[in-house]
């Protein structure tokens, strides 16, 4: 379905990011992969993949904490590969503290990471999805975009700033063949997911698998955790022709988390 397309995922050397870029090579698409982790490992990665799917894989090592390495991310990708026609947002980043423990830096680097990357990433992108006719911009934001939960202000604030980001997009692309969307992924068993698991299990001296339940239990009715195939395909299917008329909404795939 995807084959001369070209998608950027931001974030995809591990978890949901990873989990989208499989699903969307698997329908043809030329990926652009992004994020950090060991640089064997990740060329590896990029290889393994171009050589399943029988795609085009390129891998930029931008950090989306920095403006100007998102903007080069875009121009990189649409030199590699030709063009720049799905954009992912998905890179992001946990720290959790109350407000008054909450360092600033923390703060400061979670907005730049989970936010403001998608903002740069979409201004250096648009112009050539316009011109084109055709692009699908999908943000990674989270049950968090929705909900709140306490001890995460930088990222439930990024989170539902992202959903606010989506709509803005969504309408200034309206009369276009650009369209907008997020995800809001409840628990999917992530390294990001991993480390809380791993918190608190040592904060309260009870085994990792006993803290994998409460987790789940305290804000996923299913108790069973997403799947990053789950979520991957999602993003295809904002990817489809049938997505076309679905502008600036928020998806929730979260085993119930946001109908409680
Ligand atoms: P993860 O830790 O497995 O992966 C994060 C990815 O982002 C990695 O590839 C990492 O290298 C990359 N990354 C981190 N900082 C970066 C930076 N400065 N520049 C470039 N890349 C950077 O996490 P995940 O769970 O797969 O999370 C992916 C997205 O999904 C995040 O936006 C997260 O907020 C969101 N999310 C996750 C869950 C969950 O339960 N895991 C739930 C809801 C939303």
């Amino acid at each position: 379905m995807l084959q001369g397309k070209t998608a950027i995922v931001t974030g995809s050397t591990s978890g949901i990011g990873l989990g989208i870029a499989r699903c969307l090579a698997r329908e043809g698409a030329a990926i652009m992969l992004n994020g950090f982790g060991d640089a064997k490992a990740i060329e590896q990665l990029r290889k393994d993949l171009a050589a399943e799917f029988k795609i085009k894989v390129g891998y930029s090592a931008a950090d989306m904490s920095k403006a100007a390495d998102v903007a080069k991310m875009v121009a990189d990708a649409t030199r590699d590969l030709g063009t720049v026609d799905i954009l992912v947002n998905n890179a992001g980043i946990q720290f959790t503290a109350s407000v008054q423990d909450f360092p600033a830096e923390k703060w400061e680097q979670i907005l730049s990471i989970n936010l403001s990357a998608a903002f740069y990433a979409a201004k250096a992108a648009l112009p050539q999805m316009l011109s084109r006719n055709w692009g699908r911009i999908i943000n990674i934001a989270s049950a968090h975009g929705l909900v709140a939960s306490e001890h995460k202000s930088a990222y439930v604030a990024a989170k539902h700033g992202l959903l606010g980001l989506t709509k803005v997009i969504a309408l200034e692309t309206a009369k276009t063949g650009v369209t907008c969307n997020a995800i809001c992924p409840g628990w999917v068993l992530t390294p990001l997911v991993q480390k809380q698991i791993d918190d608190r299990a040592a904060a309260e001296k009870i085994p990792v698998a006993k803290a994998k339940q409460e987790l789940l239990a305290e804000k996923q009715p299913s108790l069973e955790f997403v799947t990053t195939e789950q979520l991957g395909g999602l993003a295809v299917f904002l990817c489809s022709e049938a997505a076309a008329q679905m502008r600036g909404v928020a998806l929730p795939m979260d085993g119930g988390w946001t109908s409680q």
